[in-house]
């Protein structure tokens, strides 16, 4: 599935990955047949990471222990077994340099899923240890028959514009040079654009209208889901949470085109190119 003709590509971990065949995953019976398939396969994991050809492609081997049904790769099942949480685990954030785009829809799913099994085997609701049922894709408790679902935590991501300039900004980890759209997680009982107009209040000072959807992006990090959005700020006046943010800039049309282009005199090092923020940029530039 390709980007609306003359846009920029869609974000990395976007994509159609594996027909997620929901119907059969309350489907008891369908499941032990899938599973006893010679078609069937599973994902191979090193240290808690999916292993990665040279090629940055997954690696499926037998399927020995299918306990979570990703879905079909045209009719052969595809497994994973859950993890065990691994303290010292290499930064799942690295293995993302050597993925294969085509990948890294189910890379992303097969690594929040998994991990959400390994952090959350008991009960929320009584504390008794559930077990995994559709195929993985929820938890049951066999004590209190709650239903526990794997979390999806949204984030909003934001670029704000005023007079023809966008607000980014630096948080402390980031490489020298780099600036990026500002985000922040949603609370509860709160709207997308609620979120936004709050998140560019707390940390850059400035109002904001006309809040708009742009793209969204899972990030197993462990289990984001960035929606990336733009508004208009009422003001280019900032005042900047410094215990946030580093520094945040108001750039020119001139400034993104320089940097995404890799510049050597541009004013800022942009995000990487697996960052919905890049995309965000890209987009608005072409707009
Ligand atoms: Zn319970």
């Amino acid at each position: 599935m390709g980007a609306p003709t003359g846009l920029p590509p869609e974000p990395f971990f976007c994509g159609p990955g594996l027909d997620r065949a929901d119907a059969l995953r309350s489907d008891e019976s369908a499941l032990e047949e899938l599973a006893a398939r010679p078609d069937a396969r599973e994902l191979q994991w090193r240290d808690g990471l999916p292993i990665l050809s040279d090629e940055g492609r997954l690696t499926w081997g037998e399927a020995s222990r299918p306990e979570l049904f990703l879905g079909l790769d045209g009719s052969s099942p595809r497994y994973s077994a859950v993890q065990p949480v691994i303290p010292d685990a290499p930064s799942a954030f690295g293995a993302m340099a050597m993925l294969h785009s085509g990948e890294a829809p189910l890379f992303a799913a097969a690594l929040s899923l998994s991990r959400w099994h390994g952090r959350h085997r008991f009960c929320a609701n009584c504390g008794h240890l559930t077990e995994p049922v559709r195929g993985g894709w929820s938890r049951r408790c066999p004590a209190c028959a709650a239903e526990h679902f794997p979390r999806v935590d949204p984030v909003v991501i934001m670029l704000a514009e005023y007079d023809g300039r966008l607000l980014l900004g630096r948080q402390p980890q980031y490489p020298a040079g780099r600036f990026s759209a500002l985000a922040g997680f949603v609370e509860v009982g709160e709207s997308l654009e609620a979120a936004v107009a709050r998140e560019l209040h707390e940390e850059a000072g400035i109002s904001v209208r006309n809040v708009r959807y742009v793209a969204s992006q899972p990030w197993p990090f462990p289990s984001s889901l960035m929606i990336g959005c733009h508004a208009h700020a009422d003001s280019d006046a900032l005042t900047i949470d410094t215990n946030e943010l580093d520094d945040a800039r108001w750039f020119s049309r001139s400034d993104i085109a320089a940097a995404l282009a890799g510049a050597t005199d541009a004013s800022f090092l942009p995000p990487p190119k697996a960052a919905i923020a890049r995309t965000l940029l890209e987009r608005w530039l072409a707009a």
